[in-house]
């Protein structure tokens, strides 16, 4: 069988002619080993905490906050872009507290250790009859983490991950542990649902479940215009739906999830880090010449089937993403949403030959959390990535203020450059989730610079 990778590397030599230049990786770059104790999944960011610490009990853990000096940030996965847990006090992890803590079958409410990761609870919630509602597009992510941030999913008739708490436990900043949800202590509930790691120690979490169920997840290639033709209908018709651009290609495909009985199965799987660096090879050797470089990624794309798996829900929201990079999402309007995608299109097109990841465009339902970037509003969330050892700044510094003038709020745990003062006319209850951050922790234990400059 003739691989796709060879077709495409053929393609892109016949197209490069004479100058096929090869290229020389940054060996050096790749193999440099740096000293740091701390740093996030694409490296942008990094510290040099005085202690690191995984308690093994929720007592240690009391024990290590109430006598811990100076800051104390938790890191669930490092899997956030944003400035959210560098200190240079103490990072603790609960990745030694982790698993399935108790179910009720009747309710479908399951209480489980935050520091879980989403990846180790499909089965053990599967077994207890039960499943999450919806998940992201990796399951690498401590549930901590993706509370902590609105990490989401797609599906315009189903909110982000925060919207599933039925109610927490967490401990303060003397050490306490506090239990908070609707009924008791229903103003901390509020907060903490989306915090940052700004209020405590989050050590559980009780979720509203649905039964388990089966997933069909089919992605379709198509060209730009017809994925935006057909976006607003797809979003209602489908449980799930996305839809990602290749640039300087022309065309793109739809994701669509839906709930299946039928048995259990996949068609051929396209490997989409393989995918990825094909994309990278074409702009390495075409960057010159777009027309070029769009001919042959369209004709790359002509080739591809589409897609079809048919799996348990938590075996089939996710992908693994192996070749890194550094994001930045806003979450707009989705009335606005398409008519931002265009001039994001036009932008990265005219003015950034250099990108080649993907753009991602999902769907998400409005909710009432105070920190939700989804806070009173349905909305279309669209994501650029820059690849992790290039510079993500130029390419996002065109593309922020297309989001922004869309009204657009980013994803806590990707990159922006938005200030308090952004943040505080962009949220109805920002007030008020300061206030019980400042009653819970008065001496801003849990504030490192960058959420001091939020909150503090
Ligand atoms: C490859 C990749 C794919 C992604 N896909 C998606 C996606 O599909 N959808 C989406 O919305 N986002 C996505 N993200 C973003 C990611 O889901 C969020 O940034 C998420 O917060 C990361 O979780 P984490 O466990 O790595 O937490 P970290 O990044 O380590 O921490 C995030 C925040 O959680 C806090 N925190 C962690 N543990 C606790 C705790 N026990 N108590 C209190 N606070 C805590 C930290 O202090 C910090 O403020 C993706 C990121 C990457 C790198």
């Amino acid at each position: 069988m003739i691989k796709r990778r060879s077709v495409l590397a053929a393609l892109v030599a016949a197209a490069a002619g004479s100058q096929l230049v090869p290229r020389v990786l940054a060996a050096a770059d790749a193999a440099a080993v740096r000293p740091i104790p701390w740093r996030n999944w694409s490296g942008s960011q990094q510290c040099l905490p005085a202690a690191r610490s995984a308690p093994a009990t929720v007592a240690e853990l009391q024990e290590l906050i109430a006598s811990a000096k100076g800051t104390v940030r938790a890191v669930g996965a490092g899997h956030s872009f944003t400035p959210l847990v560098p200190t240079d006090g103490t990072i603790v992890s609960l990745s030694r507290i982790s698993g399935l803590v108790s179910h009720d079958s009747q309710t479908r409410h399951a209480t489980l250790w935050a520091g879980s990761r989403l990846g180790d609870i499909g089965q053990p919630l599967e077994d207890a009859g039960q499943a999450l509602v919806n998940m992201p597009d990796i399951d690498e992510q401590t549930l901590a983490g993706c509370l902590a941030t609105a990490t989401h999913g797609t599906g315009a008739g189903i909110g982000c991950m925060s919207t599933f708490i039925e109610g927490l436990q967490l401990v303060d900043a003397r050490g306490d542990l506090v239990d908070c949800d609707a009924n008791n202590n229903p103003e901390l509930f509020q907060a903490a649902k989306v915090s940052l790691g700004a209020l405590g120690v989050i050590t559980q979490v009780r979720l509203q479940n649905v039964a388990p169920y089966r997933l069909r997840r089919e992605t379709v290639w198509r060209s730009f215009e017809e994925m935006l033709e057909l976006a607003d209908s797809m979003a209602e018709q489908h449980r799930n739906f996305e839809f990602y651009y290749i640039p300087f290609s022309g065309m793109g495909f739809t994701d669509v999830h839906d709930i299946t009985d039928e048995p259990l199965g996949s068609t051929e799987k396209i490997d989409s880090n393989e995918s990825v660096q094909d994309l990278k090879l074409a702009r390495d050797w075409l960057q010159g010449s777009p027309k070029l470089r769009e001919l042959v990624l369209s004709s790359i794309v002509k080739t591809l089937d589409d897609e079809v798996m048919v799996e348990s829900s938590w075996k089939n929201y996710a992908s693994e993403r192996n070749v890194r990079f550094n994001e930045m999402e806003y979450h707009l309007p989705r009335e606005l949403g398409l008519q931002a995608l265009r001039e994001v299109r036009t932008a990265l097109e005219t003015q950034h030959p250099e990108v080649f990841f993907p753009i991602e465009v999902r769907f998400i339902k409005g909710d009432d959390i105070w920190l939700s970037p989804f806070h009173q509003r349905d909305t279309c969330s669209i994501a650029v990535h820059r690849y992790f050892e290039e510079d993500y700044k130029p390419y996002f510094k065109t593309i922020e203020p297309i989001f922004r003038k869309y009204e657009g709020r980013p994803h806590w745990g990707k990159l922006n450059t938005l200030q308090r003062e952004d943040f505080r006319k962009l949220y109805p209850r920002w007030d008020d989730f300061v206030e019980v951050r400042r009653t819970v922790d008065p001496n801003g234990r849990f504030l490192n610079p960058y959420l001091a400059g939020l909150f503090g």
